[in-house]
């Protein structure tokens, strides 16, 4: 399934639309519109003793599993900028990104309603405030990288392996 599945109609006007799921195209108004991956900025965010933050997602898709802290960025705005604006939100914390750590593809959701996500993350260090959970978020844990969740109890498809890859890195201290 993709973002254009099953489109028939375009949103704009009602015409017929000319769908091939990467691109449909409106035979009434001219618009064209793009299957693509949605974008999402995560932050790892680490504290002194190298632990990092982990967020319990409290609603659907992957309610009660542990998620970086993050999420879909808005239209126009700068990732890091989401990132701050992310973590605020879901934290009550103030962080400032540090080095980038990778672009992950992920499923978003399953069925009719699944998604493309591009996961962009950041390691990112507290600047000001104490973790209090808030919007989707039901709690926050610190892990030590030795003593982080079991991969079942981990959000989505790429965190886990994402996890796994830090544990060995030497990039993020
Ligand atoms: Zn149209």
């Amino acid at each position: 399934m993709g973002v254009l599945s099953g489109w028939r109609l375009c949103p704009r006007c009602g015409g017929e639309l000319d769908n091939t799921e990467s691109r449909a195209e409106c035979s009434g108004c001219g618009s064209v519109y793009y299957a693509r991956s949605a974008p999402t900025a995560s932050a790892l965010v680490v504290d002194d003793a190298g632990r990092v933050l982990l967020a319990r997602r409290a609603f659907e898709p992957d309610a009660g599993l542990w998620d970086l802290v993050g999420g879909f960025l808005e239209e126009g705005e700068s990732p890091l900028d989401g990132l701050r604006r992310e973590v605020l939100e879901e934290t009550s914390l103030h962080v400032e990104p540090g080095a980038f750590l990778g672009a992950f593809l992920d499923t978003y959701g399953d069925g009719a309603e699944a998604a493309s996500v591009l996961n962009l993350v950041w390691e990112a260090r507290i600047v000001s405030g104490e973790p209090r959970p808030a919007d989707d978020v039901s709690e926050l844990g610190w892990f030590a990288r030795d003593e982080l969740p079991e991969p079942q109890e981990l959000a989505f498809s790429w965190v886990a392996p994402f996890l796994a890859g830090l544990a060995s890195s030497r990039h993020v201290r």
